[in-house]
């Protein structure tokens, strides 16, 4: 079987490891001659819209898949009437646009911070009216990573809040005093099966993700999972869906949803029986899914901007190290490093050294 796969990153990359060992062979368009999946299979350099790159890419493959949400809507419409697309195209558009996400929450009974959509600055006083200080301007699209976004904490922030996010149609939503932050990782098969794992807990700062520890039996867990599955079944998902919630006194509010694998699931390439990454690759093609059962407590802790001496981490036992062979700048994600410890007692001291050393390296 052929996997085909818009995107040639770290996700890409870890997708085709995943697919390598259960025979499927995978191909990535990809603009970037350095692209990190490259060396795992097929790289087909070219733009996102050549057409005979397109051709190429999709030759022989059995389904079209995507590592990251921003895909021209007319461009993968012409592509699922070649071949099967999955997640389908539907759950891209609503995820990719912030309104549309939000408003998507709201028709399925899923908590979420107040919002109104502001398009031009003129909108924007009486937004701030009827959301309140402090609040938070969003860029309906292309915003990721706390890119596309300013915090407004008085009245004198509003006179340069638009220049700041490019003058763009936006969002403005309530700022959340969570308590904490979360996500569930969940599977949808073709025929509707479904697979959830353990809750993500998640540490962000400057709105990057820098650490995620999965939970055993946490209290919050049946609510991530009704609300998931509330998205699955609407967006007649297939493939794996991550789901970003904050947590207020005591309950879950969702913050976004991504249709692909996603960075705080990636503790599960060594604590779950069955990655996301293969759920994935198992789900889009139609092959049974496989136990999301965690194995053990883990810890997963992002490279940001530089990496610690590699033979460091690996004195840390239980660390497994992923490298993703990108050129270091600030702020970029390297690589990530996951401890999977036999317990959590061993998880918590483990942790205070792998953070010190990933803290010396750390750049952004
Ligand atoms: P996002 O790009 O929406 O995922 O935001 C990135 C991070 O910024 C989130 O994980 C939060 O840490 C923070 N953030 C986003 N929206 C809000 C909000 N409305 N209130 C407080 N913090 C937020």
């Amino acid at each position: 079987m052929k996997l085909a796969v818009l995107g040639g990153g770290q996700l890409a990359s870890m997708l085709a490891h995943a697919a390598h060992p259960i025979g499927i062979r995978c191909s990535f368009l990809d603009p970037n001659p350095d692209a990190c999946a490259a060396p795992m299979g097929e790289h087909i350099c070219a733009a996102y819209d050549d057409p005979a790159a397109i051709g190429n890419l999709i030759h022989d493959a059995d389904c079209l898949t995507f590592e990251f949400e921003n895909v021209a809507q007319s461009a993968v419409e012409k592509l699922a009437e070649r071949l099967p697309v999955y997640p389908p195209p539907s759950a891209l558009y609503a995820a990719r646009d912030r309104l549309v996400e939000k408003r998507l929450f709201c028709d399925l009974d899923i908590p979420t911070a107040a919002f109104v959509h502001v398009d031009s600055a003129a909108d924007l006083p009486a937004a701030v009216e009827q959301i309140g200080l402090p609040c938070v301007l969003k860029t309906r699209t292309e915003g990721y990573d706390g890119k596309g976004q300013v915090v407004l904490r008085s009245a004198e922030d509003m006179a340069s809040a638009f220049d700041r996010i490019g003058h763009r149609p936006a969002i403005l939503e309530a700022f959340v005093h969570f308590d904490r932050e979360v996500s569930v990782i969940a599977v949808r098969s073709r025929s509707g099966e479904c697979g959830l794992y353990a809750l993500s807990e998640n540490e962000h700062r400057e709105g990057v993700l820098r650490l995620t520890r999965n939970l055993a039996r946490d209290s919050r867990q049946p609510d991530a999972e009704r609300y998931v599955q509330r998205l699955l079944e609407h967006l007649e998902y297939v493939g794996v869906l991550a789901l970003e919630l904050f947590e207020v006194n005591g309950e879950l509010w969702a913050n976004e949803f991504a249709p692909r694998v996603h960075n705080s699931g990636h503790w599960t390439i060594e604590g779950a029986h069955t990655s996301q990454f293969e759920n994935h690759v198992r789900a889009v093609l139609g092959l049974p899914l496989g136990s999301t059962a965690s194995l053990a407590p883990c810890a997963m802790l992002n490279l940001i901007g530089g990496i610690p001496p590699v033979e460091k981490m690996l004195e840390l036992p239980y660390a497994h190290v992923h490298v993703y062979g990108k050129q270091p700048r600030r702020g970029r994600k390297l690589g990530h490093l996951t401890l999977r410890a036999p317990d959590d007692r061993t998880l918590a001291d483990l942790l205070v050294k792998a953070r010190a050393l990933v803290a010396q390296s750390e750049n952004g």
